[in-house]
């Protein structure tokens, strides 16, 4: 099915952001929210992130002002009446979303795919609320959408195979980059990168490093920004209830750190509000030192070694749990993790960054933090089986993928 007009539901970050990229391929795009004025508000945004290409040369005004032809505000589920696709944006809240699903589904044409961008919620439970589950789908984008180019498309346990082709060759026309992914907590991306985020926050609740030292060890590995600026850029709110639904579905070892909760309830939602891990607008108020030694004071956190493995071994390691359970193969995984995250490049991703490190050692340090900070670092299976088997990465010319062996590694010619 060809995609001719789409609908957003929700004009906050990631709505607006939406909004932009559809018209920027040449469709047309209604945007709704709770009313008229918040929608407007998410036709400012877009017009703001055309400005930006304006300002940087890329592109005339005159264009900006046609593609801004392509994109009107509505308050009312009634402006989606004709478009082929309804892609939601509201806040990451099963209930919410569920409501929205449902008066979609009642107002739109049968044959209209309904889409959430959700970051974590079941898709399969999204449709279950619907009259139309074989049109339901995860379609996740990521923030700053027009920059980043992948997107995860996921059935849930009763969308139709056509509807993922459908939205495959729809996240193609619109210049992304489509990875079909299981339907699981998290999905593939956000699983394994809230793994290292949590880590990191655990990390400076425990005293192990500062959010700068830390954020610079990262950097130093090849990742575009630290965990911390990335959380802020996320929105803490966001991040915590993306957080929360992981720890619901894979329990103890994805409890949320308590430093995340109490910025959250302390109203530090980072970029968007002025500040989170950092201050962005006004004066330091100097709450977040107090806010880490009320929450070690609280969790008795004793102080605990500084290691960048300690971050890159969780994302290892939940990256292992996810092939294990089938949710995208070894490639994929490093694909997504490149284009999604930011993973650098040139270590190809969190599956080939083991290999690189030998499966052995993998084992035995995930086997050491998780004696020293607890069965959260506990080695995915696969780890130990491939260990076993020999499949020990790079230097052995197989791990999670295969390498050609320098003829010097293999024991030589004669
Ligand atoms: P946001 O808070 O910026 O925007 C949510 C918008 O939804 C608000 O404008 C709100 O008024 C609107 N809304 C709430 N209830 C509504 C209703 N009943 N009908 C219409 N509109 C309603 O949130 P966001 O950051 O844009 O996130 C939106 C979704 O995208 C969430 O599911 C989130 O998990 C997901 N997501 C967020 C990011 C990110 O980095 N922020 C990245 C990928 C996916």
């Amino acid at each position: 099915m060809y995609i001719y007009k789409v609908g957003i539901v929700g004009a906050g970050t990631m709505g607006a952001q939406l909004a932009q990229v559809v018209s920027y391929a040449g469709l047309p795009v209604a945007i709704t929210d709770v009313s008229p004025a918040i929608a407007q508000r998410g036709i400012e945004t877009v017009r703001h992130i055309y400005q930006i290409r304006v300002d940087r040369g890329k592109m005339t005004q005159g264009q900006l002002e046609e593609k801004m032809l392509l994109v009107a505000a509505a308050g009312e589920f009634t402006a989606l009446r004709d478009v082929d696709l309804v892609i939601e944006a509201v806040s990451e809240n099963l209930g919410l979303k569920q409501q929205v699903l449902r008066d979609l589904d009642a107002t739109c044409p049968p044959g209209t795919i309904l889409a959430s961008n959700t970051s974590a919620l079941s898709i399969s439970a999204l449709g279950a609320a619907t009259r139309r589950p074989g049109k339901v789908v995860g379609l996740h984008f990521f923030n700053p959408a027009y920059a980043m180019p992948l997107v995860e498309i996921i059935p849930g346990l009763a969308t139709d195979a056509e509807t993922v082709e459908d939205m495959v060759s729809f996240a193609e026309s619109i210049r992304k980059v489509p990875i079909t992914v299981k339907d699981c907590a998290g999905f593939l991306v956000n699983r394994v990168l809230m793994a290292y985020l949590n880590e990191a926050v655990l990390c400076l609740q425990e005293g192990a490093a500062s959010c700068k030292e830390i954020e610079q060890d990262m950097i130093a590995f090849g990742m575009p920004v630290g965990p911390f600026t990335l959380l802020d850029t996320i929105g803490l709110d966001i991040s915590y209830d993306v957080a929360r639904i992981l720890h619901e579905s894979y329990g103890p070892r994805m409890a949320p750190a308590a430093l995340l909760a109490e910025l959250v309830k302390a109203g530090r939602l980072g970029v968007k509000n002025g500040h989170g891990f950092y201050q962005y607008d006004g004066p330091d108020t100097g709450t977040l030192e107090s806010i880490i030694d009320k929450v070690r004071h609280e969790t008795g956190a004793v102080s605990t070694p500084w290691r960048s493995t300690r971050l890159l071994l969780a994302m290892v390691n939940e990256a292992v749990l996810a092939l294990q359970e089938g949710i995208a193969s070894a490639r994929d995984i490093d694909m997504a993790m490149v284009a999604g995250t930011g993973f650098p490049a040139g270590k190809e991703g969190p599956l080939h960054y083991a290999d690189g490190l030998g499966i052995d050692s993998v084992l035995h340090e995930l086997q050491v933090y998780a004696q020293m900070l607890g069965p959260r670092f506990w080695p995915a299976p696969l780890l130990r089986r491939m260990a076993c088997a020999g499949f020990t990465g790079r230097h052995a010319g197989r791990g999670f993928f295969t390498y050609e062996m320098a003829v010097q590694a293999a024991g030589g010619y004669p």
